[in-house]
């Protein structure tokens, strides 16, 4: 790898997946004068999913982007977390966070396809190009000691510095450019989300409505800002796959989990028969290196928490703003650009991928007299004295409170 000195570690980039890391890292790079080409598989950009939450770090990125007050314009209104037992009754409710960083509902909550629009419509009138190219995809990389040749699905060629893959946890360029067999380095939860949108109903409040519906299940209600009601259907389950299956078979496999589970998953898993859903396998990316030679691995590519986690999203944030930083600080040669990321940003995504005791089961108990004892915590977490101590808040606080290095040479 060339490691000049004498002129800037990369001018032109390659970035593959526009979802969260793929355009804020756009960003970054562009406001320094690169040139990006953003790559992503689907035909436009995607707007399924959920409310998304940027805590601590996450949002101070979001205020160096000048974006802060707009992604606050653009937040759902969650009220806060209400945990409810599989007969619908309350157990628990945590209001909406006041802090930057705890409480499961956060400061910052955001419609997923929301936060990734306001971040790709940031990356225009900056000195450097973000082109976007929809359905297209790396096809193979070829490195010289100058750069790289990256083939395209489409047959296009493309000449780089440097290319980044910000495809999601289950990244098959990743895989492929690395050499690891499919799914090595994940580390599986067990458990598959399926996440929708649905008409809203006249019972239906501001609150995230938390269902815990034993047998390693739970269903999810949540407000957005556009005037349906988000839904999740959440499982465990040992077999393998089910994320691959066509959505048809993923909606069957839905409807027979959730038979008998209540009104809110029964409701939510007919829905999956007429209304588009995002079905995943849960999991964390535990790569050993975030580089190889001049391709580069970002957000939940390299480094997912899980959404159990609640940090995916502040990760993909923070890691991107330090790999730009690196990458275009003055004098900074390209191997130690890639480096200084991964030696800055692994310390957070340590502690970020550290899940609470008990995640994934404690969400999803099996059994009924587990539910009781988790409702007996969520109950006593909740009441009055115990909330004025924000001890609730404190105990589902992910780590996001880190000290962001300072890169002036991208100030605003
Ligand atoms: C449709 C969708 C819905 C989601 N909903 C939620 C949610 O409700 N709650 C939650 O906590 N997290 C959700 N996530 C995950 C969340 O966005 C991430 O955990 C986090 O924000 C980090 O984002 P990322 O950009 O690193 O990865 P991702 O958000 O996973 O984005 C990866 C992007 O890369 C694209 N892509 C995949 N393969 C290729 C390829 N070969 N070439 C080009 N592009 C490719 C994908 O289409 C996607 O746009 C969702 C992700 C997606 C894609």
């Amino acid at each position: 790898m060339a490691t000049s000195t004498t002129r800037p570690a990369v001018s032109r980039v390659l970035v593959a997946g526009a979802s969260i890391a793929g355009p804020a890292l756009a960003h970054w790079l562009a406001r320094a004068g690169v040139d990006v080409v953003l790559l992503e598989r689907a035909e436009r950009l995607r707007d399924e999913g959920h409310n998304i939450d940027v805590r601590g770090a996450g949002r101070e990125v979001l205020r160096r982007m000048g974006l802060e007050q707009e992604v606050l314009a653009n937040t759902t209104g969650e009220a806060g977390t209400r945990f409810v037992d599989e007969r619908g009754r309350t157990m628990g409710a945590f209001p909406a966070s006041t802090s930057a960083t705890g409480g499961p509902t956060a400061e910052v909550e955001v419609l997923r396809g929301r936060l990734s629009r306001l971040l790709l419509d940031s990356c225009t009138g900056l000195p450097g190009t973000v082109e976007v190219r929809f359905g297209e995809q790396v096809a193979d990389v070829h490195e010289d000691a100058d750069g790289v040749d990256v083939q395209l699905a489409s047959g296009a060629r493309e000449r780089v510095d440097l290319v980044v893959l910000a495809e999601g946890l289950r990244s098959r360029t990743r895989d492929r450019v690395f050499g690891l067999e499919r799914g090595e380095h994940v580390r599986e939860l067990g458990m598959y989300f399926a996440y929708l949108a649905v008409p809203r109903e006249p019972g239906d409040d501001d609150w995230w409505t938390f269902q815990l519906l034993g047998r390693g299940r739970s269903a999810h209600l949540r407000p957005d800002d556009v005037g349906s009601t988000r839904g999740l259907l959440a499982f465990r389950a040992d077999v393998p796959g089910l994320d691959q299956l066509e959505p048809a078979a993923q909606s069957a496999v839905l409807r027979r989990v959730f038979t008998g589970a209540g009104p809110a998953a029964e409701r939510l898993a007919a829905a999956t028969a007429e209304h588009p859903f995002y079905f995943e396998a849960i999991g964390q990316a535990r790569m050993p290196r975030w580089s190889q030679g001049r391709v580069v691995l970002a957000g939940d590519t390299a480094h997912c928490a899980s959404p159990m986690s609640g940090m995916s999203t502040t990760l993909a944030l923070v890691g991107t703003h330090v790999l730009a930083g690196e990458l275009t600080r003055p004098g900074a040669s390209l191997e130690g650009a890639l480096q200084a990321y991964e030696r800055r940003v692994r310390p957070v995504v340590d502690a970020a991928q550290k899940l609470p005791p008990g995640t994934p089961a404690v969400g999803n108990p099996r059994s009924t007299a587990a539910i009781r004892v988790i409702g007996a915590v969520v109950g006593l977490a909740a009441s009055r004295p115990v909330q004025r101590l924000r001890l609730g808040e404190r105990l589902i606080s992910p780590p996001a409170d880190v000290e962001l290095p300072r890169y002036e040479h991208l100030a605003a």
